[in-house]
């Protein structure tokens, strides 16, 4: 089913879903699954599986190095697919720019078709980690905007080479990224929130968020992009802090802000045991507002441990 129909299904209450990310090439799925049983209970109507960037890493050969680019979480796809058999949900593959081809997303497609997956998350990808910008792959696209193009095109039977009559089946609920303190590169939030609005106009379905700490943030974002003319549901996408470190990471690496008390509350934690409980007990408090202001759906990051997701699931839902 698509998220658009799930979200209509539930009459405004309040849904609850999660990403994962797969596991390190060569790794075994199980761990997988272990985090994934415990929040089965909580009837997620999807699960989101992340794609990973291509990186730079050292093979030896003969006592030299040699600097090869590979992916070290493929599966994306095998994954749903695994995940939709074994728990009978929707699952979600994130379809990137960076590091794809057109062709390439398109034979994704195809696949996603066959496997009956309804829904697709639609995004450019970070740079890689030694590039300082992202830089487009060759025939690859430059932005969502035009990946999210790609696949309506493709829903509409117009492919890369060919137009096909009648597309069967072939019909991809589309979500695309949001951010609520703007995307890192974007020079304003009013110009990132046009981007955004293209990227509806080009065919989105719906919007999930980054990650935030502040609700404040989330709800004037959106009261701005429905007076921009967004008019699709917007999911609140959240994460639990879990160690110490996220309190450096986060704001590097998202360009996201933490509030004060949360800041406060953190340092004074004796372990990340501690951490981790805090960061439970802000996400509850985090999620109650939201359910309460009528958000359609609760997704979480889940960063591949889900005891805290649990945690926070077994209070709300
Ligand atoms: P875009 O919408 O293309 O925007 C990127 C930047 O370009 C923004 O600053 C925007 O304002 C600007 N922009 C857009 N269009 C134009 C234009 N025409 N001209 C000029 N500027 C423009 N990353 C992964 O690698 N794998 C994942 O699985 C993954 N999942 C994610 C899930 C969610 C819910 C979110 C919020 C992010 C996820 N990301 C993932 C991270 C995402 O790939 C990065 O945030 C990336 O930097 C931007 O992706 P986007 O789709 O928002 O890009």
């Amino acid at each position: 089913m698509k998220v658009t129909e799930h979200i209509e299904k539930a009459k405004g209450k309040t849904l609850f879903s999660f990403e994962i990310i797969p596991p390190q090439k060569g790794k075994n799925i199980q761990e997988l699954y272990d985090n994934i049983d415990p929040l089965m209970e909580f009837n997620p109507p999807f699960i989101d599986v992340t794609t990973s960037r291509e990186e730079f890493v050292y093979i030896e050969r003969d006592g030299l190095f040699d600097r090869k680019i590979t992916r070290m979480r493929p599966g994306t796809v095998g994954i749903c697919a695994a995940l939709k058999h074994k728990y009978n949900v929707d699952t979600i593959p994130h379809v990137l720019c960076g590091g794809f081809t057109k062709e390439e997303t398109e034979y994704m497609l195809v696949d996603c078709q066959y496997l009956g997956i309804e829904n697709v998350m639609a995004l450019r990808g970070d740079a890689m980690k030694h590039q300082r910008y992202f830089e487009p792959t060759n025939g690859g696209h430059t932005y969502a905007t035009g990946l999210v193009k790609q696949i309506r095109n493709m829903c509409e039977g117009k492919y890369l080479h060919e137009t096909i009559e009648k597309a069967d089946d072939f019909n991809f609920c589309i979500g695309v990224a949001g951010y609520p303190e703007k995307h890192l590169e974007a020079p304003s939030l009013d110009f990132d929130l046009n981007k955004l609005k293209e990227k509806v106009d080009a065919g989105a379905d719906y919007i999930v968020t980054q990650m935030f700490f502040d609700n404040s943030k989330f709800f004037a974002f959106v009261k701005k992009a429905r007076a921009a003319g967004i008019n699709v549901p917007i999911i609140p996408g959240i994460k639990p802090i879990a160690v110490k470190k996220h309190l450096q990471l986060l704001p590097q690496v998202f360009k996201i802000d933490l509030p004060e008390n949360l800041v406060n509350a953190v340092d004074a934690c004796k372990n990340n045991k501690e951490v981790r409980q805090m960061g439970i007990e802000w996400c509850i408090e985090q999620s109650k507002e939201l359910k309460e202001a009528g958000v359609p759906l609760l997704h979480y990051y889940s960063m591949g441990k889900s005891d805290n997701i649990k945690a926070i699931a077994s209070a709300l839902f």
